[in-house]
């Protein structure tokens, strides 16, 4: 195809993903939030245009699109319903995981291709009762006894685990394993046991219905990656995680500035603003400028690995560090802006039930900070620091 065409095809699709946002996540976005439950409207349409195949390449029956494709369409979602755009994301960090490391398996090959052409949806399953976002090591198990291989987690949040097809599961390569000798396995939901152990009531991303499970399976020893997961973590999982979230969380804090901004227009309507309103308003604007300079940067710096296969470079702590940064910094402008939002908004926005509210913006953008809490990743980070030369 040429460049033009190839142009003119992801402009197609930005435009699908944005009416898809506009006419079907917008409106339900209220409903999905206080029922806390699946958008499963949403994931029709997505299924219906291909979407949840978009990163699996074009050879294998995707629709081949790269990671600053991928960016952009969680930044568009987010502006329309957080948990939607979450679930969104979190699928095509799992999809990224099977596309980059998939190797020669001939098993792993074929999973990429019924994502494409079955449109499966995948979840994760990283954070375990003793380890909690710890996600370089496990104390759940994988177990092979002849042709079968057994594990058992105690996972406290999964994602829309009753709506996935497949389950991506962490787990120790063997029970005499080390905590951090680890291997990435693949669990049909149809092939697992899930007791549930927690609920969801939460303050935000409720749509993401993230229960807590006893998840126990028994699969073949095809189903684990044949990649170590470290690997898998360090140039894929960790890298892919923090730029797509970021850019559905700049969706989510453009979105509540857009609110803002629409309130003061309403108000000055009636009456002159007062020049501080003026002046938070160009307050709030420098700080999504900022967030999207943050984020760009670190879409640009692995886009270039990614196209020049320059692995090597995942590996370097200052990469580590960077991509780390992004995640700590979005996650914390995303609470300042919707603030800021609110403070200019006023009491439009605090109210519930008026159309200039920011009440799920405000819920939502708390839980950024600590899916794999900020704290957390700040101690990895003075680590790296020290060890940086
Ligand atoms: C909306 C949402 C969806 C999620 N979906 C999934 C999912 O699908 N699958 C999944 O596996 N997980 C999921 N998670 C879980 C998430 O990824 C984290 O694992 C979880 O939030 C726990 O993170 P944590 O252990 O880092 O922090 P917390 O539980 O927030 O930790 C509490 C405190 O302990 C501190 N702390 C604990 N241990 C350390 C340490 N070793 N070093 C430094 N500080 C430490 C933290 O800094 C923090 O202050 C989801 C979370 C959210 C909010």
């Amino acid at each position: 195809m040429s460049k033009e065409a190839s142009a003119t095809v992801g402009q197609t699709l930005d435009a699908i993903v944005d009416r898809i946002g506009r006419e079907i996540l917008a409106p339900l976005a209220s409903d999905v939030d206080s029922q806390s439950r699946f958008p499963s409207e949403a994931f029709a349409a997505f299924r219906e245009n291909g979407l949840l195949g978009a990163y699996v390449p074009s050879p294998l029956g995707g629709l081949g699109v790269n990671m600053r494709t991928l960016s952009h369409w969680c930044e568009t979602l987010g502006n329309y319903c957080a948990s939607t755009a979450m679930i969104f994301a979190m699928h095509q960090i799992q999809v990224a995981c099977l596309v980059h490391h998939a190797g020669n398996s001939d098993h792993e090959l074929d999973l990429i291709r019924q994502i494409a052409r079955d449109q499966l949806l995948l979840g994760s399953a990283t954070t375990e009762i003793g380890t909690g976002g710890d996600l370089g090591s496990s104390i759940c198990a994988a177990e092979q006894t002849g042709d079968r291989v057994k594990l058992e987690k105690q996972a406290p949040v999964i994602s829309y685990a009753e709506d996935a097809d497949v389950i991506m599961v962490t787990a120790r390569a063997n029970p005499q394993a080390t905590a951090n000798d680890q291997v990435h396995v693949w669990v049909e939901r149809t092939n697992a046991t899930m007791q549930q152990i927690a609920t969801w009531d939460a303050l935000g991303f409720r749509g993401t219905r993230s229960l807590g499970y006893r998840l126990s399976a028994e699969v073949t020893p095809e189903n684990v990656m044949s990649v170590p997961f470290g690997l898998i973590l360090s140039r894929t999982m960790q890298p892919t995680a923090h730029i797509l979230w970021s850019s559905l969380w700049l969706g989510m804090a453009e979105n509540a500035a857009s609110i803002a901004r629409r309130s003061i227009r309403a108000a000055s309507r009636k009456a002159p603003v007062p020049p501080t309103t003026s002046l938070r308003m160009a307050e709030m604007d420098e700080a999504v400028q900022q967030m999207r300079a943050t984020l760009e940067s670190g879409v640009e710096s692995y886009q270039q690995i990614l196209d020049t296969r320059n692995w090597q470079r995942t590996s370097a702590f200052s990469f580590g560090l960077a991509m780390n940064n992004i995640k700590i910094s979005c996650s914390e402008a995303l609470v300042d802006i919707v603030g800021k939002a609110m403070a200019i908004a006023g009491i439009n926005a605090y109210r519930n039930d008026h159309e200039h509210t920011l009440g799920r913006h405000l819920r939502d953008a708390y839980g950024a900070m600590l899916m794999v809490n900020n704290d957390r990743i700040r101690t990895h980070n003075a680590a790296m620091q020290l060890a940086q030369r």
